[in-house]
């Protein structure tokens, strides 16, 4: 348990040298999410400089290992973090699909070489992510879908479409 308290203390004092001001405080909008991907948008220039600096110790994705980007914490170690992070109101630095949906299935699924490809700008906010599940005929019963991507040699066919999904187009 000392060294959690270390821990607290080094993170303490690391949030408030580090944690811009303007990222701290309820947000004012939507508009202050930081989603990342190619064409980022940021509410002010601390924004950017409060995701660069959270994802260069891999804490926008705290608990990945730290070999494809992420924190290496483990989970005590995860909710210090997130207690101090509320302690000053410092905002989420990158709301992302990528984190919260593909990263933890790639982890438990994917290939390394997918992991080590994927995961690192995912923890960045270089890209953007959506998921395909759901179907006009198909919901949560993933084992019904139908669309499929076909293999022509230059280009692929879609064949069969997709519903519900959320910033398909930002992705
Ligand atoms: C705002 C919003 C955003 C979304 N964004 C995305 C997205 O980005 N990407 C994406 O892929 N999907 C997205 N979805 C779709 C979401 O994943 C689906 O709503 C989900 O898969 C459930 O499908 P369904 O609504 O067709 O319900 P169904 O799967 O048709 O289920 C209908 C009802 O039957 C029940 N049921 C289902 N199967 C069984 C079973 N075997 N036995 C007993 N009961 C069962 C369910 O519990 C439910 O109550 C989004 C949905 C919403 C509302």
């Amino acid at each position: 348990m000392a060294d959690l308290e270390t821990f607290r203390a080094e993170t303490r004092a690391w949030l408030e040298a580090n944690c811009p001001p303007e990222v701290r405080g309820p947000r004012d909008g939507d508009e202050d999410y930081v989603w990342g991907g190619r064409n980022a948008v940021f509410k002010t220039p601390a924004h950017k400089l409060w995701l660069d600096r959270m994802a260069e110790r891999g804490w926008t994705a705290p608990e990945w290992p730290s070999a494809y980007g992420g924190g290496g914490l483990n989970r005590e170690e995860a909710k210090v973090l997130a207690s101090e992070m509320r302690r000053i109101k410092a905002q989420m630095p990158l709301a992302s699909f990528g984190i919260w949906m593909l990263g933890p299935a790639l982890l438990a699924f994917g290939t390394e070489e997918q992991k080590q490809r994927f995961l690192p700008p995912i923890v960045r906010g270089e890209i953007r992510w959506c998921q395909g599940y759901s179907e006009p005929g198909s919901g949560s019963d993933l084992a019904s879908i139908q669309t499929r991507a076909e293999d022509r040699g230059d280009h692929w066919i879609v064949n069969g479409q997709k519903v519900w999904t959320s910033y398909a187009d930002k992705a």
